[in-house]
């Protein structure tokens, strides 16, 4: 027996391509040997410390009066819980100044939910019939949005201007002359840094993308999942940015408690009521856990300096080595390049004139046990198959084990060396 779906039901329900390779690469993953170098998902680092920070909260909810209530017996209201919310508002007006008041925050169950609900919100077929799209100033950027759209082509994307620094690296920067806000755009949106390259949006790059929304009446959406002031996944030296057009999300899963399902959508109260009431429709209410966990650290202040003192430097050491690998590795013999890599858990490579795509060199790189995630899922928004650059990257995370790691480039290397070899 097979029912007929919808068209939400075949959109999505039927799987989508990035859900086809999560399903290879978890295969992969499942049936693999010890051997296995998974260096393709977006799973943040085990850091010992916050570890033992989130389990010393465990123990203290369990003794806490009340503890275990507020973080599992009850539902919190649809837009999260009064005192989180409260705390998220104050460590945000104190530590950068901004006017935030409890009515810019809202919860959402992780912050992947938080993007599904604002595209959606903003974009998509309007109630005078015309369609609205998401103009994403950048691409490749975050896989996870591709396919989030109730209906179809919910994005615009413009090429990034390819600046090549040095022998073997480079840096995306925003192509201002082609960038331009026609009125069927509902919204501005990018990741800082940027899953899955490490880019970082300049501040005068935030500025400018932050001027041409105010001036055209629409949000400026700024994904920092990675980014300031937690989980502090961030190597250069920026400023946050926050104006009453912006909307803002964070998350608590980079910092380590990705199984906590908690983002944090900062706004207009406009888009926040909205947000509470499609939480309370598709979901009543929010995992509180990971709130309650993160509470006390959030009014106190800690959580910044956890970011700054131990998340932020243990990734970037982990980069530092990754990046060294990959120049052992890849050497001077053959045509690579490296983004530079600014914060974020991924390296991003470019392998100039290529002779396989990104996706045969994804499969030749699973038969040898590597696992990374090919390139060309990350510019959705520029149908353009011509572009070859879209076929020549690959994103590698290096939050795992640096052995495995460095291994795992050797391996990329030698499939490289031996595409080039078969011409
Ligand atoms: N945004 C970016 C750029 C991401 O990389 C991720 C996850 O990897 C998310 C949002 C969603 O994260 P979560 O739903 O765990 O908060």
């Amino acid at each position: 027996m097979s029912y007929e779906f919808s068209n939400f039901g075949r959109r999505l329900g039927c799987g989508s391509g990035i859900g086809e390779l999560m399903d290879d690469l978890g295969h992969a993953l499942a049936s693999g040997g010890p051997d296995l170098k998974m260096l393709g998902g977006g799973q943040p680092a085990r850091i010992p410390e916050m570890e033992s920070v989130w389990r010393r909260r465990l123990e203290d909810l369990l003794e806490e009066p009340g503890g275990i209530d507020r973080a599992l017996t009850s539902y919190d209201p649809p837009n999260g819980n009064p005192k989180f919310i409260k705390a998220i508002a104050t460590l945000l007006r104190e530590q950068f100044g901004w006017n935030i008041t409890p009515e810019n925050v809202g919860i959402t169950s992780g912050g992947q939910t938080a993007f599904y609900f604002l595209f959606n919100l903003l974009a998509g077929e309007m109630p005078d019939g015309t369609r609205k799209k998401i103009l994403l100033p950048l691409v490749p950027e975050y896989i996870g949005y591709a396919d989030q759209g109730h209906g179809p082509d919910l994005f615009r994307a413009v090429r990034p201007i390819i600046e090549e620094e040095g022998a073997h690296g480079f840096k995306y920067r925003v192509d201002f002359d082609k960038l331009e806000i026609t009125p069927d755009i509902a919204a501005l949106c990018a990741s800082r840094p940027t899953n899955p390259t490490g880019n970082v949006l300049t501040d005068d790059e935030i500025r400018h993308l932050s001027d041409m929304a105010k001036a055209h009446g629409i949000p400026l959406i700024i994904d920092n999942a990675y980014g300031a002031p937690f989980p502090g996944i961030l190597f250069s030296d920026i400023n946050p940015h926050w104006d009453e057009h912006v909307i803002l999300t964070l998350s608590l899963s980079k910092i380590g408690l990705p199984g906590a399902r908690t983002g944090i959508v900062i706004g207009p109260p406009q888009i926040i009521r909205a947000l509470g009431s499609i939480s309370a429709i598709a979901g009543l209410s929010n995992p509180n856990i990971g709130q309650q966990v993160a509470l006390p650290l959030i009014e106190s202040g800690e959580i910044l300096r956890l970011s700054k003192e131990v998340v932020g430097p243990f990734y970037l050491e982990k980069s530092r080595l990754a990046r060294q690998a990959a120049e052992e590795a890849f050497g001077d013999d053959i045509a690579w390049r490296m983004h530079r890599s600014e914060g974020a858990l991924f390296l991003w490579f470019w392998f100039p004139g290529l002779p396989i795509t990104s996706m045969e060199l994804y499969q030749r790189l699973k038969q040898r046990e590597v696992l990374v995630i090919p390139g060309h899922y990350f510019f959705f928004g520029d149908d353009d198959q011509d572009w070859k650059h879209r076929h020549e990257c690959i994103r590698v995370s290096y939050a795992m084990d640096e052995a495995v790691v460095r291994d795992g480039l050797r391996i990329i290397a030698e499939e490289v060396r031996r595409a080039w070899k078969e011409g």
